[in-house]
């Protein structure tokens, strides 16, 4: 096996809001293909930023998703959704909300109230994982992941806690169901801590770190709120923690089918994302106000 040579090292552009309620970087396509990433469309990151005191929650009103599964990872602060199906729930700190919207729903995203009305850091990832083109039709469903539910993964050092959401590592299965191969981790290391990773060499291969700084290959050194793409030339690549660090980790099997995106709809060709839009102002997507 070989490593994964590193293609880029990524600083956090500069943000910018969706709604009111999350001040986000954006990393995955960033200026890449929308491929590149592939199974991932999208992730934007919310740095951990101090919202003052709300009485109105802030957040995103409701929006609509057809064809791809949104990946909600909460590390500081809660947000409330609700849905166009009458589903609602609170992502708290740790947790992770996994929502197929296939078909299609409506929803919203906001603060939890309380955390709203209290103010507080709050630091989230919004991850979109595409699905492949038999699954993008079928019935939306969540899967609500709380942290105690996440399944660990923990060093013979204890140095490294790994909280597989999705995938496996060293013989620790996430409990996320996915339609395609996907591996999403939290990789938690104290100081010192140095962990390898494996994935094939054509999964496409990124991570971030959330809290903290690390090295990686032994070569560059990566600060917080920065991202790395790897190449798919090698199955390996090495963390090492130089302080205690956070670093959330992807990886996914490429889907290779056309990709036809426009705002919350990504289809595979473009009179499906026509249909998209006449299935939303036809009410197909439910009501929610
Ligand atoms: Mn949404």
């Amino acid at each position: 096996m070989s490593e994964k040579s590193i293609s880029a090292i990524k600083a956090p552009p500069p943000p910018h809001y969706v709604g009111d309620g999350f001040r986000v970087h954006n990393f995955i396509p960033g200026q890449f293909d929308m491929k590149r990433f592939s199974p991932f469309l999208m992730m934007d990151y919310n740095s951990k930023y101090y919202f003052p005191p709300s009485e109105k929650p802030k957040g995103v009103d409701v929006h609509p998703h057809r064809g791809f599964e949104t990946v909600t990872i909460a590390y500081k602060g809660k947000v409330a959704h609700h849905d166009s199906f009458g589903n609602s729930g609170v992502i708290q700190e740790g947790d992770v909300q996994w929502m197929t919207a296939a078909s299609g729903i409506l929803h919203k995203e906001y603060h939890e109230e309380e955390f709203s009305r209290s103010g507080g850091d709050f630091q989230m990832v919004q991850l979109w994982v595409n699905l492949p083109a038999k699954d993008k039709m079928s019935p939306p469903k969540y899967q609500a992941i709380s942290n105690d539910m996440i399944k660990r993964y923990i060093s013979e050092d204890n140095l490294t806690e790994i909280e597989v959401i999705a995938g496996n590592h060293k013989g620790v299965d996430g409990i996320a169901q996915t339609f395609s191969a996907v591996h999403l981790f939290n990789s938690k290391m104290k100081a010192a801590a140095e962990e390898m990773f494996t994935f094939p060499q054509d999964f496409n291969t990124s991570l971030l770190v959330i809290d903290g700084e690390i090295m990686v290959n032994n070569t560059s050194k990566v600060v917080r709120d920065h991202f790395i793409l790897f190449e798919n030339d090698g199955e390996t690549f090495e963390i090492k923690a130089l302080k205690e660090s956070i670093v959330l980790i992807l990886s996914g099997a490429p889907i290779d089918e056309p990709i036809a995106a426009h705002g919350p709809f990504v289809m595979n060709t473009r009179a499906e994302i026509i249909q998209a839009f006449d299935d939303y102002h036809a009410g197909k997507f439910g009501t929610l106000v």
